[in-house]
């Protein structure tokens, strides 16, 4: 063993790294790809700096920020944290509520991935109490765990299935964990189908923590920015972890416009869009014998499997049109996930997999006779 890899954490050198959709398909150089893979938003919208405070160390939540999003999901300014993605809230979680090499936290795949890989990275260990087929929870293995996890990661509108939890199932949760864990809901994909307030339940719960970005329906993944959602007392736990410059000031000042009113109804209507593409998608995809649709589609993206989802990857690759392969994860083999894009993107991927299928099915016939 070289010196670095013996210095190097033991539970670090077992692990790979995440494979995000741009570390799949860097995104520099290749302006004629479409890019369905990584749930964006299609388009980006303009800002304007104001320089004149770059000198100046940002303040650690800038209070504008943390007013306009308390304002946006009805809340008390002392229950937001801002961060840098989602992604930070669920690293802040583990630092601050697992001890490495001895607590564990609550999944439930098929599911997001950065629970595990922030859990792995942190020496924390993983119960995966899987989805029920239906990708419902399921209650009675979740609450057999009581005592044994310090954080159960609930997702909803669950990536990569885009289906909702039922509202009940989320009270059962938070009340069995009530006295012994933290319960996060990550809802990255709520602006699309916002059905309840989840936030209310933080008068509730004391034990609930909401997760939210703004790299989705917002369309601003490139400034990296998310929200916690906590009572007071989490929100003080994680003041203890959090970096002293987590949100830089460019980021404040495009966070905080994107939230302004006009900010919010310009979302509004990427989200109606959206949606429109979406069922679009869906539609088409429901026409192909040869495909089914699984899961819903409460989130900006639909999820469907094909038992030839290898080489449909493998054709929209060399046709530059990039969607994201699910087939790893629980009970998706098969599945492939595409991230609604704009009008003539989507237009563009409906015909590539009518093409492909036409393809096949000719060639299949030709191989038969
Ligand atoms: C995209 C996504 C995130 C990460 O959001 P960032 O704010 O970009 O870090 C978190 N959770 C889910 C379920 C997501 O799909």
């Amino acid at each position: 063993m070289n010196w670095l890899d013996k210095i190097t954490a033991s539970h670090v050198r077992s692990l790979t790294p995440y494979e995000s959709a741009r570390r799949l398909f860097a995104s520099s150089g290749h302006q004629s790809r479409v890019y369905l893979n990584a749930n964006e938003s299609p388009t980006a919208d303009c800002f304007e700096i104001d320089s004149s405070h770059f000198n100046r160390y940002p303040d650690c939540q800038p209070s504008e920020l943390i007013s306009a999003y308390a304002d946006y999901a009805e809340l008390n300014p002392d229950q937001v944290i801002a961060t840098r993605g989602a992604d930070e809230g669920i690293e802040l979680l583990i630092r601050a509520f697992c001890t490495p090499a001895k607590s564990k936290v609550l999944i439930c795949t098929p599911t997001y991935g950065m629970y595990a890989i922030s859990a792995q990275t942190f020496n924390v260990g993983i119960v995966d109490v899987e989805l029920l087929p239906d990708f419902s929870l399921n209650l009675a293995d979740i609450k057999q765990q009581v005592g044994n996890v310090n954080i159960v990661f609930l997702c909803s509108p669950n990536n990569p299935t885009g289906t909702l939890l039922n509202q009940s199932d989320i009270h059962e949760v938070l009340t069995a964990y009530k006295d012994s864990a933290i319960v996060v809901l990550d809802e990255a994909y709520i602006e699309f189908s916002a059905r309840h307030n989840n936030a209310n339940l933080l008068k509730q719960y004391s034990n609930l923590v909401i997760l939210r970005t703004l790299s989705k329906a917002f369309g601003l993944a490139g400034i990296r920015c998310g929200f916690m959602l906590c009572s007071d007392a989490i929100h003080s736990v994680i003041m203890k972890v959090i970096a002293p410059y987590p949100i830089s000031d460019p980021v404040a000042q495009i966070a905080s416009t994107s939230l302004s009113e006009k900010g919010l109804a310009h979302m509004s209507a990427r989200v109606d869009e959206l949606n429109i593409e979406l069922n679009k998608l869906k539609h088409a995809l429901c026409e192909i014998d040869a495909v089914d649709v699984v899961g819903e589609q409460c989130g900006n993206f639909i999820l469907f499997r094909s038992s030839l989802n290898q080489e449909l990857m493998q054709f929209l690759v060399e046709q530059n049109v990039l969607i994201r392969n699910q087939s790893k994860q629980t009970n998706l083999n098969n599945c492939l996930r595409i991230s609604a894009g704009t009008s003539s993107e989507n237009d563009k991927v409906i015909s590539l997999i009518q093409q492909f299928f036409i393809k096949h099915a000719n060639s299949t016939q030709q191989k038969a006779n």
